[in-house]
């Protein structure tokens, strides 16, 4: 357990040490032009610099760590930052922007914008990433449906699965599709509705070709293309109470699901469907980084510190001025 007193969470100059360590662990580089020269990059000394500003001798430019991260602009001192990261990064099922706000003393619009940004962080890009999975190597695939709404589930003859809600329109439905590699991470996905298509789409984009498969029965895998595109596809019959065949479950897909629902319901129960993907991130980013996997509370926030260059941009729909 981290100490919450220690100089990276209570100094903003410490804070920016360490992020600095963690972002540039063989030295500065510039973010303007790529520079990562030593020779060419200069610390600017003095009082008339603010702390922490380097020039580029290359562009002319001045840069400091948190340019082009979702921390960049902030009035949010960088330990408030670095703390709030820690919190989430540890949390086991999440931690409420109501309890940032009351831990560290910032209002709770800003506590709730603060955690969005760690959360996009946290977001693994599954465009650029590796696949998952690999020859030899298990993938579990399941489906599940977040919201408070009660659905009743059905599936038409092409195996479209279609659910009705009580009284409810359709945005209430929230269906997500989650992949586990076993013994490994987990990448999750909230989608339109899961259908074949969608499930394809998310199987070639995301698993290895040489992968063995193992789901449910539900059509969505079995009846689709999903088998042609993976080494192997097996899969267990709940609904006959086969949950184990040999090596074949999906014990570890529903495990990351048992998290995920546990933590939506004690403490995010007010996630609108705008914002659900960014909170399976989250689960996402605590499972891929679990214990289990040799990953403890420190390292896991300090991967969450490496993730935010990049993603300040995507994020500035959101009204981030307030910060
Ligand atoms: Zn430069």
């Amino acid at each position: 357990m981290t100490d919450l007193t220690a100089p990276i969470f209570t100094d903003a100059d410490k804070a920016r040490e360490h992020l600095e360590a963690q972002r540039w662990p063989d030295g500065p580089y510039c973010p303007h032009c790529g520079n990562a020269d030593r020779l060419r990059i200069t610390k600017m000394e003095g009082e008339k610099h603010r702390p922490g500003l380097y020039n580029c001798k290359e562009c002319r430019k001045q840069f400091s760590v948190t340019v082009g991260t979702v921390f960049e602009r902030s009035k949010v001192p960088l330990n408030k930052w670095l703390l709030a990261t820690y919190l989430l990064a540890s949390s086991k099922k999440g931690i409420s922007a109501h309890q940032l706000h009351r831990s560290i003393g910032v209002t709770y619009k800003t506590a709730w914008f603060m955690f969005h940004r760690i959360r996009e962080a946290m977001r693994v890009d599954t465009a650029n990433a590796e696949p998952m999975g690999g020859q030899g190597k298990v993938v579990e695939a399941d489906e599940t449906y977040q919201g408070k709404t009660k659905e009743t589930r059905t599936q038409s003859v092409d195996g479209r699965v279609k659910y009705q809600n009580k009284g409810r329109g359709p945005a209430n439905k929230r269906p997500v599709i989650a992949l586990v590699e076993r013994g490994g991470k987990a990448r999750s996905f909230h989608v339109h509705a899961a259908t074949f298509d969608v499930v394809e789409k998310i199987v070639s984009q995301n698993i290895d070709k040489e992968s063995r498969l193992h789901t449910d029965e539900s059509r969505l895998y079995s009846v689709s293309k999903v088998p042609t595109m993976v080494a192997e596809h097996e899969s267990v019959k709940h609904s006959a109470d086969e949950y184990v065949r040999g090596d074949v479950y999906s014990n570890s897909v529903e495990g990351y699901f048992s998290i995920f629902k546990r933590g939506m319901k004690g403490i995010y129960q007010h996630c609108s469907e705008k914002h659900l993907h960014r909170y399976l991130a989250e689960y996402d980013f605590r499972f891929s980084n679990r214990i289990a996997l040799g990953v403890d509370d420190t390292d896991r926030a300090n991967e969450a510190l490496k993730g935010i260059a990049g993603k300040r941009l995507t994020y500035r729909r959101t009204s981030e001025a307030l910060l």
